[in-house]
């Protein structure tokens, strides 16, 4: 019976030690398998990045095609480039008939407009897509009228000196008289081959298409030209 035991014990030993050294190798085995999936892993997440790269650089190439749309266009008058859309803003610089601007921002009746010269506003209707249809409306809106002189002498003004109907005192290369229903008083024209005046005065004997230019001196009334084709300012 104890010779038995004895193989017993024996036997038992040798299926411990075996069931160990299974056990022993197994773990050791799991674990370089893992190793193996761990440097697997980072070898596979490694390569995808750079595929990343190249990417951000299509997006550029397509935003300066977004770039707004700038229509050339030329104005078609004597029109003033003002500092907001609206006929009570102040002039920036004026335009000439046919003078070309670009439209940055169209508004409902009035267009932002840039050239050399600067930025404003002006109204749609003062524009034109073509430089000779511009020149065209401009000539048609202008008219011929007769031209005279006067000065501060009392056979001029009948004593009103440098008072104008106005208020203001009148002044030479600026101060009009004209028939106030035709031109109304503060009106500014472009006077061709002469400049820019404004309507501030009033004479008995102005009427119709009859503009009087103020002169410092009274023997300067007889150089004004007797007639000239007048632009209203816009
Ligand atoms: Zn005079």
């Amino acid at each position: 019976m104890s010779l038995l035991n004895k193989h017993r014990k024996k036997l038992l030993m040798i299926m411990l030690c075996t069931v160990l050294y299974i056990g022993i190798s197994y773990c050791n085995g799991s674990n370089a398998n893992i190793n193996v999936a761990a440097t697997k892993s980072e070898t596979v997440t490694q390569t995808p990045r750079p595929t990343l790269t190249p990417t951000p650089t299509v997006q550029p190439t397509a935003t300066p095609k977004a770039t707004p749309k700038v229509a050339t266009k030329y104005s078609n008058g004597y029109v003033k480039v003002r500092k907001k859309a609206s006929k009570k803003s102040s002039q920036k610089f004026l335009l000439k008939p046919g003078e070309k601007v670009k439209v940055v921002k169209k508004m409902k009746k009035w267009s932002k407009v840039r050239n050399k010269k600067g930025t404003g506003y002006v109204p749609n209707k003062t524009l034109s897509k073509k430089r000779s249809k511009a020149i065209k409306i401009a000539n048609k809106k202008a008219s011929n009228f007769k031209l005279t002189g006067y000065c501060s002498c009392y056979d001029c003004s009948e004593g009103w000196g440098t008072q104008t109907k106005s208020g203001r005192k009148a002044k030479a290369n600026h101060t009009i008289a004209s028939d106030l229903t035709v031109l109304p008083l503060y009106t500014e024209v472009y006077i061709k081959g002469m400049g820019t005046y404004t309507v501030e005065d009033k004479g008995g004997g102005v009427k119709g298409k009859h503009i009087d230019v103020y002169c410092n001196k009274h023997s300067q009334c007889y150089d004004i030209q007797s007639q000239a084709k007048v632009f209203v300012i816009e």
